[in-house]
């Protein structure tokens, strides 16, 4: 037994674990993974992962965003935190949520490559992100727009099959996916820039905010039923 004069420091509380997410990035990991999936999920992931992911669930402050991808603060770590207002979301909601938030986390190991690294060809393959951190050039002050605009034109067919094979077990060739997955890796963008400024017509607008608000809530509405199962946390 042992008897102290326990002094109380202030510490934060540990933020609180979201069990739903870390069984979707374990899910994640057995993918069927090519390409790119399998580049962003191994930076973070497995055996040579440069990289890690601290995933929680809490208050985004009031914001609307199902989740939140930061800077933790300590070298190569990155803060996933999903939004507490939303209890009832699908698995396959948040499993969108999730791969968008890879995708933030993936370019901020490109920024660590360029910045701290010395890569100067880190962006190559995004010239909204070039534009914006190596340029100077982009058209909005705010990293966020780029991050979306490179997401726009470069990450839906990818975040389309990762959330179909997810979804149904069924390996899904990048280009390949169904509509309805399509229609739900955009509506991951839906409130951003990249997303009003896209090609999208109205009627897919008006679809994709259906279905979003669907797995969101867990409830069906008009023609659209709810597809993803419920999170058991
Ligand atoms: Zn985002």
């Amino acid at each position: 037994m042992v008897n102290c004069e326990c002094v109380k420091i202030n510490t934060p509380p540990p933020p609180d674990l979201d069990p739903c997410a870390e069984s979707i990035r374990q899910a994640f990991n057995g993918l069927t993974q090519q390409g790119k999936l399998a580049e962003i999920l191994g930076k973070f992931n497995g055996p040579n992962a440069k990289y890690k992911i601290n995933i929680s669930i809490g208050s985004l402050g009031g914001d609307a965003d199902l989740a939140r991808t930061s800077n933790s603060g300590i070298p190569r770590t990155y803060n996933i935190v999903f939004n507490e207002n939303y209890p009832n979301a699908t698995s396959l909601s948040k499993a969108t949520s999730l791969i968008h938030e890879y995708i933030h986390a993936y370019f901020n190991t490109l920024y660590d490559d360029w910045k701290n690294n010395g890569n100067i060809h880190a962006y190559d393959e995004y010239p909204p992100l070039k534009a914006f951190y190596i340029d100077g050039t982009y058209s909005s002050p705010y990293s966020k727009d780029a991050h979306h605009d490179a997401i726009a034109s470069s990450f839906i067919n990818l975040m389309a099959a990762t959330i179909q094979e997810y979804n149904t077990n069924m390996p899904v060739a990048v280009g390949a996916a169904d509509q309805f997955y399509i229609d739900m890796a955009w509506s991951s963008l839906q409130g951003t820039p990249a997303y009003n400024n896209s090609n999208l017509t109205e009627e897919a607008k008006d679809r994709i905010g259906s279905q979003r608000a669907v797995e969101t809530y867990n409830k069906p509405r008009g023609i659209y039923p709810v597809v993803g199962t419920p999170c058991n946390n």
